[in-house]
């Protein structure tokens, strides 16, 4: 895994006092460090560097999120395309990440190609009360991983020392942090109290070196796993995306058992892999020869360009098989798949999404 050091850091005024400003500048002494109360001007010269993504990472701003700083997951706001939705929350902590997933939504972000931590950790915990305190849902998700690596960089900003206390304190909500990671160092130190789980995204070792560059390999991940564990937290895996090259079944079969010989995760998701037509493009030109883009995908309702649905629904199947044959006590779903994709493959749907996130859950509420 490639640890993350900026080339500079640039900070707005308006959060210089906050703990997550001052813990990432403590992180980085002898980085250089301009004060910028507007957006850096980086962001209007990136277009002269030949990647300007990969350049501007090697940049980072701290500053203010002044949109919503909790929102619903954008599948349980798109109707149109009969998603199946699981009422997740995002907590918007983050924009940007130093790994270099071939297939990263975040790349299409072309015009924003900067690292960028929020800063107004004490506005995101009263936004997330006021969601919980508004709320009926006796279990709600709330996640950060979708802009951003919720841990790459938790050992430079120290957000999980907010967040892990908050929830720890909480009856009715559960935090999942999302990672590809081994930044645990924060979490080994609080009690998470059954509020927060630690969340791997995986794919069999072979596709993690060829599609998830400068990430953990899928032997870190479960080493941290097991640390997290030991800690008093509880684990969960997403296998997203399910990349459908020549060997996946034998390569998906191994990963499954790995992983269930191991943990008793308290979810498992399961997302073939999707992206829009314009990250096709993106991926083509910053990575020529990845086999990622090679298969055969149809654009769907959704406008993604997806897995025809008989291989969808052939992926699906085959790995409920993998882990049926050893658990059953795993509550399993699918990420982002539509209504005929779920009757298709296990003959019926959620009801709501109120009912799949129960279902997701289950096993964390129980113990909690
Ligand atoms: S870890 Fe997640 S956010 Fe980071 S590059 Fe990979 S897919 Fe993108």
């Amino acid at each position: 895994m490639i640890s993350y050091v900026p080339k500079i850091i640039y900070v707005d005024p308006s959060v210089l006092n906050s703990p997550i400003t001052k813990h990432i500048l403590a992180s980085y002494p002898d980085i250089p460090v301009e004060m910028s109360a507007t957006q850096p001007k980086f962001l209007n010269e990136a277009d002269r560097f030949k990647d300007p993504l990969l350049e501007g990472k090697k940049r980072l701003w701290i500053t203010k999120n002044n949109g919503k700083l909790l929102k619903k997951c954008g599948a349980s706001t798109s109707r149109l395309s009969n998603m199946v939705c699981c009422n997740y929350y995002i907590l918007d902590f983050a924009f940007n990440c130093h790994f270099e997933c071939v297939y990263c939504f975040l790349q299409e972000y072309t015009n924003q190609p900067l690292m960028i931590v929020y800063a107004n950790i004490e506005e995101m915990l009263a936004s997330i009360q006021e969601t919980l305190d508004c709320s009926t849902s006796n279990h709600i998700r709330i996640g950060t991983g979708e802009m951003a690596d919720s841990l790459a960089l938790d050992h430079v900003t120290g957000f999980s020392k907010h967040l892990v206390p908050f929830f720890a304190k909480q009856k009715r909500a559960f935090l999942e942090l999302k990672t590809k990671s081994t930044e645990i160092g924060h979490l080994l130190n609080l009690d998470p109290k059954g509020q927060t789980v630690i969340a791997w995204s995986v794919n069999p070792e072979s596709y993690v070196s060829q599609f998830d560059l400068k990430t953990a390999s899928l032997e870190e991940r479960i080493l941290a796993a097991h640390q997290c564990v030991k800690a008093g937290y509880k684990v969960a895996f997403h296998l997203d995306p399910i990349i459908a090259l020549p060997d996946w079944k034998g390569a998906y079969q191994d990963l499954i058992d790995q992983l269930l010989d191991q943990f008793e995760p308290a979810w498992l998701s399961l997302g073939a892999l999707r992206f829009n037509k314009t990250l096709k493009n993106i991926i083509r030109k910053r990575f020529p020869r990845n086999p990622i883009v090679t298969g055969e995908m149809i654009t769907a309702p959704d406008g993604k360009k997806r897995y025809v649905r008989p291989l969808r629904q052939d992926l699906y199947q085959t790995l409920l098989s993998y882990i049926q044959r050893k658990t059953k006590k795993v509550p399993t779903y699918f990420c982002m798949e539509t209504e005929t994709v779920w009757q298709k493959t296990v003959g019926y749907q959620p009801a709501s999404e109120q009912d799949l996130e129960a279902h997701i859950v289950s096993s964390v509420a129980l113990s909690s």
